[in-house]
């Protein structure tokens, strides 16, 4: 018998720059859904005081105040994804936070092929367990992990 590991999820956002292109955003959801299960999903866009909220670790380097107001100039796209591994699955995915770094050691990653700047790059990931689970109720706090995980886990790996 195969041996399943457990379903993991993540956020992923397609920030300002990156929804702003029809063409980018189609792309991007395209590879989103052949790579992972799609468990939630909202267009929505934040007000500057979330944007800082959501950010606050990175409060006093020079670029946040730079990331903070491009994170509220427009509509987003957030996702909850789910798939084994989806945290490093996502992260490799987007590639390198700096754009230059991106294009030139990971052109086919998603912020290889469509990052325009440092700041606007493309998408957001979350780094860690505990990360996902933070940014997961940010953006959807109705969504209850544990309740998902055991109604559909199951099932899901059934279909293996
Ligand atoms: P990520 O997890 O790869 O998104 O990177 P970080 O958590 O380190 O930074 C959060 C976001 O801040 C990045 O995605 C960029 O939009 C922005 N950022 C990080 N480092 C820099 C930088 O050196 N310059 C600029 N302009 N923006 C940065
Ligand atoms: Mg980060």
């Amino acid at each position: 018998m195969r041996c399943v590991k457990a379903l993991q999820l993540t956020l992923a956002v397609v920030k300002p720059d990156a929804v702003a292109h029809p063409l980018v955003l189609e792309a991007l959801h395209q590879k989103i859904l052949k790579n992972f299960i799609i468990v939630r999903k909202k267009d929505l866009m934040w007000r500057t005081e979330d944007s800082e909220r959501f950010y606050a670790e990175h409060a006093g380097r020079f670029f946040y105040q730079r990331l903070v107001e491009f994170m509220a100039s427009g509509p987003m796209r957030a996702y909850i994804l789910a798939r084994e591994d989806a945290i490093t699955h996502w992260r490799g995915m987007m590639g390198p936070t700096k754009v230059f770094r991106a294009r030139f050691t990971s052109p086919d990653t998603l912020r290889g092929q469509y990052g325009l700047t440092d700041t606007r790059n493309t998408t957001h990931g979350s780094d860690s367990v505990d990360s996902a689970k933070r940014e997961i109720s940010f953006f959807f706090p109705e969504f209850n992990a544990d309740e998902w995980m055991s109604r559909e886990e199951p099932r899901l790996r059934l279909r293996q």
